[in-house]
């Protein structure tokens, strides 16, 4: 029976997934540092973090036998990716279980900006009835621009539309515009007619600092502004400058360059207590149903590369994934260098022991190739020795 670690309290539904799987589950609730994490992870085949545990190149190394390492989330830093495919150990996330998620806080958002609701609230609060319409606006018919048109940016721009909002976009890579949204030849151009900006690129090294002074002093005046991708993206100094001069009309940010590790740490930033300015503690993604949807993916990752191969969507191996076929009597799945000429010594070794290959289908990512074999014949313990033996296998797992 293979045996599966989770830490840090993911959804309860991983488990009967990995269970159903022919896992058997062993929880810890916290995080686990380096030299408790090697200690636990003695015998166990899958290995389930979230973003508190660190899987490092030591820590692989003292446990290399792991088959796969779920990140229930979605960054993956916390994981050494190259260490581990290294070792044969796919790394799988959950890349837009909350997209959901943050594209209905950014909705939200955009009606409270337009509408400068906190203020009306803080002013309420305060003791404090101010009934006027100033500066209030209805986000139908308003032009809003959406940068990064990817999982959340798409999303995004369907659901606006759907409030009457018109939507255009830019993005570096060329994508497709949904309904009836406009694709931008240049940031340029978008920040020139958008009446909300909103940011959705990757966190991509090349994106640091991508908005900054320029790209505000590009914005309409009196134009909101969101951030909801990654903190170091922005120039919040210049953003708080442009919210005092009016010149922004209101802003909601999400994700900070310096966040605080632990609830209850203080929390410092040039955009506090500014008004129509919305600040949320890195919370776009947190919902119960992100968690829930984050729990049945990255299980159902992991149960599908623990028992068919199945490398789909895996972010540091390439991504395979071969039909089960009735005329396979087994599935051989080889993490191997990739170097010229593996593949045919592969099926060399098999043709001379007499295994017959039924279907087959391989991938290469940098230095590492995996491929996924379905022999139809009978499989001579020495055809599978003779494979584990070259030099540059890494890993192979024989399933059923
Ligand atoms: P994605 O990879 O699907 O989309 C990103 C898009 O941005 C891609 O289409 C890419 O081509 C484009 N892009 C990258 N750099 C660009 C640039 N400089 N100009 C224009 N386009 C650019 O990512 P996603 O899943 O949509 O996530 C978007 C962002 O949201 C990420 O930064 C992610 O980390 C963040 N995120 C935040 C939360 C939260 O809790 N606030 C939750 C999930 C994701």
């Amino acid at each position: 029976m293979l045996r599966a670690l989770l830490l840090e309290n993911p959804h309860n539904d991983a488990d009967e997934i990995l269970s159903r799987a022919g896992f058997e589950v062993v929880r810890h609730p916290g995080a686990l540092e380096e030299e408790e994490l090697v200690a636990e992870l003695d015998g166990v085949d899958v290995l389930g973090v979230r973003s508190g545990t660190q899987v490092t190149e030591r820590v692989l190394e003292a446990r290399p036998d792991l088959l796969a390492v779920g990140v229930f989330g979605i960054g993956t830093n916390q994981v050494d990716l190259r260490a581990a495919a290294r070792h044969g150990i796919a790394v799988f996330n959950a890349p837009f279980s909350n997209t959901r998620s943050v594209v209905e806080l950014a909705v939200g958002e955009i009606i409270a900006l337009t509408r400068r609701l906190t203020v009306r609230d803080k002013a309420l609060h305060g003791g404090t009835w101010d009934k006027t319409a100033t500066g209030s606006r209805e986000v139908r018919g308003k032009t809003l621009g959406i940068i990064g048109y990817g999982n959340i940016g798409t999303q995004l721009s369907v659901v606006a539309e759907a409030l009457g909002m018109r939507v255009v976009f830019y993005d570096t890579a060329e994508k497709l515009a949904l309904g009836n949204a406009r694709r931008m030849g240049s940031l340029a151009e978008l920040l020139a007619v958008a009446d909300v900006v909103t940011l959705h690129v990757d966190g991509r090294a090349g994106n640091a600092g991508m908005f900054g002074r320029r790209q505000f002093e590009q914005m309409k005046h009196g134009a909101a502004f969101l951030n909801l991708s990654r903190g170091f993206v922005v120039d919040y100094g210049v953003l708080r400058e442009k919210i005092l001069d009016g010149s922004i009309s209101g802003a909601a940010v999400d994700v900070f360059p310096d966040e605080p590790r632990r609830n209850g740490e203080p929390f410092e930033s040039e955009l506090r207590n500014l008004p129509n300015v919305i600040l949320t503690p890195h919370v776009g993604g947190s919902t119960q149903e992100a968690q829930e949807n984050i729990g049945h993916f990255v299980a159902g990752k992991l149960a599908s590369y623990a028992r068919a191969g199945s490398s789909d969507l895996s972010v540091n191996l390439p991504r395979l994934t071969l039909p089960p076929s009735d005329a396979a009597r087994y599935r051989i799945a080889f993490v191997h260098r990739n170097t010229p000429g593996v593949l045919a010594l592969v099926n060399q070794t098999f043709a001379e022991h007499g295994a017959n290959i039924e279907g087959q289908i391989l991938g290469t990512l940098g230095e590492i190739g995996y491929v996924i074999t379905d022999i139809g014949s009978e499989l001579p313990a020495e055809a599978v020795a003779a494979v584990e033996e070259m030099e540059d296998t890494i890993r192979l797992r024989v399933l059923r």
